[in-house]
């Protein structure tokens, strides 16, 4: 199967053809599409089948519940039994928007869809295409990221069709997405609330409008026998071909320490590859150097890094090291990606 190919933009979105996926959906088939944070892999998500058939495109285990999008608040009743109080100033506050939260789940969603779990994971979307989208396939679209499992999650549908080009039904190029980060995901099945997976909306923005949230245990302690709550976080991501290490500490250090590896590589015959940012690029004088973006603005970093990551699949390089992106708001989710794409693997450097 080759997958069919639609361009529109979200000010001008093609309506047949949203039609014409709608359609696809409604009948199990399965349909990529642009959303604010990554693109998604859509089935409906009420078709047992369809999520089946997501797991297998994406070759994904399937114990790794799918997020069920929605593009009517009004309807997030049909799928979830109970919407505590916290969860509905949430909504209020960042919905249609990059957050997705972890409620009870209704009889009516399959546990194909949940992986087995008796709570669903639902997000609304600011996406107009993908709002549109869901509402011409009924109102729930179950879509994780539009990636082969394992692979940098897509921020153009480029990513969409080099991954899944061959095993789905249609792919809607809708340009760019606008965040490049998956979304925050809260879980309100606890007491407190807890982050399952840092994302745009930062903890500090949460406890903001919630007050008390916790931090999921199983992502802050990363080397021992604590499991990330959401079934997903446990699985080396996002990864490049080519081994990659973040290489940690005062930037003078962390630029001598990198430029010392692509020396050592030059001279047995390797290439090594550098995730810079605007800032340090000129300070790499060997390997193939890359900007991630500007630490001024690290909303560009977001942006950027499921791209370099990909980018480098397509280079020879022996090796990849890393800058470290601590930055103020969205280091967290940014560095939660990055360690997972280099299975933790960091290089600690001093200024001596
Ligand atoms: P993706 O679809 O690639 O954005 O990943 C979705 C993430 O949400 C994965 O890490 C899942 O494990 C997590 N998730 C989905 N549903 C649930 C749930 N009911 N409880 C906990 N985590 C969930
Ligand atoms: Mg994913």
């Amino acid at each position: 199967m080759k997958a069919e190919i639609v361009t529109m933009t979200a000010e001008h979105p093609d309506r047949a053809a949203l039609e014409r996926a709608g359609e696809i959906l409604k009948k199990g088939g399965l349909v990529a599409f642009p959303t604010e944070t990554v693109y998604g892999l859509g089935g409906n998500a009420l078709d047992p089948k369809a999520s089946i058939k997501i797991y297998a495109a994406k070759g994904r285990p399937s114990d790794n519940p799918l997020i069920v999008h929605i593009a009517e608040f009004d309807r997030l009743t049909e799928i979830v039994t109970e919407i505590p109080q916290k969860a509905k100033l949430l909504a209020e506050k960042y919905w249609p928007g990059p957050l997705t939260m972890i409620l009870p789940k209704a009889p009516v969603v399959p546990k194909e869809t949940t992986g087995g779990l008796q709570s669903v994971a639902v997000r609304f979307p600011s996406d107009r295409i993908a709002q549109e989208l869901i509402k011409a396939a009924g109102g729930f679209v179950a879509a994780p990221s539009a990636n082969t499992s394992g692979r940098p999650s897509p921020t153009t549908a480029q990513h969409v069709i080099e991954d899944l080009g061959d095993a789905i039904d249609m792919i809607i190029d809708g340009g760019q997405v606008g965040i490049g980060l998956e979304s925050t995901i809260v879980d309100f099945t606890e007491e407190i609330p807890v982050v399952l997976r840092p994302g745009y909306i930062s903890l500090e923005m949460l406890r903001e409008t919630l007050g008390e949230v916790r931090m999921d245990r199983g992502l802050l302690i990363t080397d021992s026998k604590v499991r990330p709550k959401a079934p997903g976080m446990k699985y080396r991501h996002y990864a490049p071909k080519a081994d990659l290490s973040i290489v940690e500490g005062p930037t003078e250090a962390v630029v001598a320490a990198i430029n010392g590896y692509a020396s050592d590589a030059e001279q047995a015959g390797r290439q090594v590859g550098i995730i810079a940012t605007d800032e340090t690029m000129e300070q790499y004088p060997k390997g193939i150097v890359k900007s991630i973006g500007s630490r001024a603005e690290e909303e560009t970093i977001a942006h950027h890094l499921y791209e370099v990551l990909r980018e480098f699949d397509r280079c020879q390089v022996s090796a990849i090291y890393s800058e470290a992106f601590y930055t103020p708001r969205m280091g967290q989710a940014i560095m939660n990606r990055l360690l997972k794409a280099a299975g933790h693997k960091v290089i600690k450097v001093s200024q001596d």
